[in-house]
């Protein structure tokens, strides 16, 4: 099954339960100031599990385009180093807002696996929150799970949040196993991280709103929110065991191959740079621009890390912005907004290449001497800095590579000089402030001092503080 057929049936089956189809929302959340992106389904729902708002439906299914690149769910470290995390995914959903609770969403869960995508049951491993004895009872006496095949676990892995605040609640996950040649143990177990058991689907069942205190009141209603990555599933569906190998990525990695010259369909920053392309045009499609702070800092610490790994493979000039065409070939149909938008998109990553092409070399120079002389194996935060500061290497981009080398880098060291120079921006300022006071010049004078300097994303986010 491709991907998009695998995203229509399960569309389908849950309309076919009396479920409203509705469309994905955008990847910056309408008015919700909690969150940095749409990083699940139900996001677009939160105030209908909250009560307050009311629709003319009480089930919904969606297939929602996610980002996990920031706040609570961040899966930047994790792109390039397992089969199974993208910073940009689209995640099938069914809801249940105040309708059907526990039961119903097991067993709608259990028949569109086994009955409609046909798993074999013996490939399919389910837990529960410890605490949850309803769901275990459902899963033992209604759908007769194999013990052998079940974990009972805390509230780090079958607790489910939004975020720091908002909708949450216990949940029970669905695993699937991919078989002795890949490494990895079951959920629960120590091996767990590897990737042999993939979790393909959470339902949560949702009950609690947390509040910034931390206290939990319970919702008006209890509801059902559930989310299945689309291209975990597609690669258990397509018997690959890494989600890169899907048709969608597949297709797009040889794309980008091409036009990078890479030969190995299989190498690390290949996949990095289609994660990337994925998620910064489908951030562009929603409005954000590259920038230094909040969701567009996000957005250019992703497009940055997307160059680098393209200067990593040789690649000389600007690529990115020209992987654009190849997106919309695997996704323009889905989306049609991104064949719209395909040339605004390309032309904002154009912009940044530019921009980013001037410091990224000489940058790179200075971290290979400084990693050369290294005693030990820690980057020191004046060279993150300086990276930073004058090379505008985003943390996590001098991170990411510093972990390709086995070295790690002293993050506290760097917020030590961040804090120092913040420092003399203030007294900076208030020289400035104090010699245009003595001059007596007139209030609508702008000072642009630090902004003739050239290329240096921090003495922008100065001007911004
Ligand atoms: P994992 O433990 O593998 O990081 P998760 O527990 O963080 O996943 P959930 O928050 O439960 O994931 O999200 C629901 C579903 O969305 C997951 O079961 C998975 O199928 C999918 N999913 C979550 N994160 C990603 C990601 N970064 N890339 C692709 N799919 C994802
Ligand atoms: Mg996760
Ligand atoms: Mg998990
Ligand atoms: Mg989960």
């Amino acid at each position: 099954m491709s991907s998009s057929e695998i995203r229509e049936a399960f569309l389908a089956f849950f309309e076919s339960k009396g479920h409203q189809r509705v469309d994905s929302s955008s990847l910056v959340p309408a008015n919700d100031p909690t969150l940095l992106f749409t990083n699940a389904g139900m996001v677009q729902f939160k105030d209908c599990f909250l009560g307050t708002e009311k629709r003319n439906y009480t089930r919904a299914t969606s297939s929602q385009r996610c980002v996990r690149a920031g706040g609570k769910h961040n899966d930047l470290e994790n792109v390039g180093y397992t089969a199974r995390h993208h910073t940009f995914f689209e995640m099938l959903g069914n809801f249940s807002f105040g309708d059907y609770f526990k039961k119903e969403a097991i067993q709608f869960a259990w028949e569109f696996l086994t009955e409609v995508l046909k798993l074999p049951k013996e490939k399919l491993w389910v837990t529960v929150h410890d605490d949850d004895k309803e769901s275990e009872a459902i899963w033992f006496n209604e759908i007769k799970i194999d013990q052998t095949r079940f974990s009972r676990l805390g509230d780090k892995d079958n607790f489910w949040a939004m975020g720091d605040t908002g909708p949450c609640g216990p949940c029970s996950e669905i695993f699937y196993d991919h078989g002795e040649e890949v490494a990895g143990g079951p959920p629960g177990s120590p091996e767990e991280d590897g990737d042999r058991y993939i979790e393909i689907w959470n339902l949560v069942f949702m009950q609690f709103n947390r509040s910034k205190d931390g206290s939990m009141a319970p919702l008006p209603r209890p509801s059902v929110d559930t989310g299945m990555g689309l291209e975990r599933i597609a690669a258990v569906m397509q018997h690959v065991h890494n989600n890169y190998q899907i048709d969608l990525f597949d297709n797009l990695i040889r794309y980008i191959a091409d036009i990078i010259e890479v030969k190995s369909l299989t190498n690390q920053s290949l996949r990095v740079i289609a994660d990337h392309i994925r998620s910064c045009s489908f951030l562009i499609l929603d409005g954000v621009m590259p920038g230094n702070e909040g969701r567009a800092y996000v957005l250019r610490r992703i497009i940055r890390r997307a160059i680098r790994h393209g200067n990593k493979l040789g690649v000389q000039g600007s690529f990115f912005h020209r992987l654009v065409e190849g997106l919309v070939q695997q996704m323009g149909d889905a989306y049609p907004e991104l064949r719209q938008k395909q040339s605004i998109i390309s032309e904002t990553l154009l912009r940044e290449e530019e921009q980013f092409a001037r410091t990224l070399e000489q940058g790179m120079k200075i971290l290979e001497q400084d990693i050369a002389h290294l005693e030990g194996s820690e980057i020191q935060g004046e060279t993150l800095f300086k990276l930073y500061d004058t090379y505008g290497f985003p943390i996590d981009l001098t991170a990411d590579i510093a972990r390709e080398k086995g070295l790690t880098v002293d993050l506290a060291g760097f917020d030590v000089c961040m804090e120092e120079q913040k420092r003399r921006g203030r007294e900076e300022n208030q020289f400035i402030t104090d010699y245009n006071e003595s001059l007596n010049l007139n209030e609508q004078t702008e000072f642009l001092g630090y902004q003739q300097i050239e290329g240096q994303a921090v003495v922008q986010q100065l001007i911004v503080e």
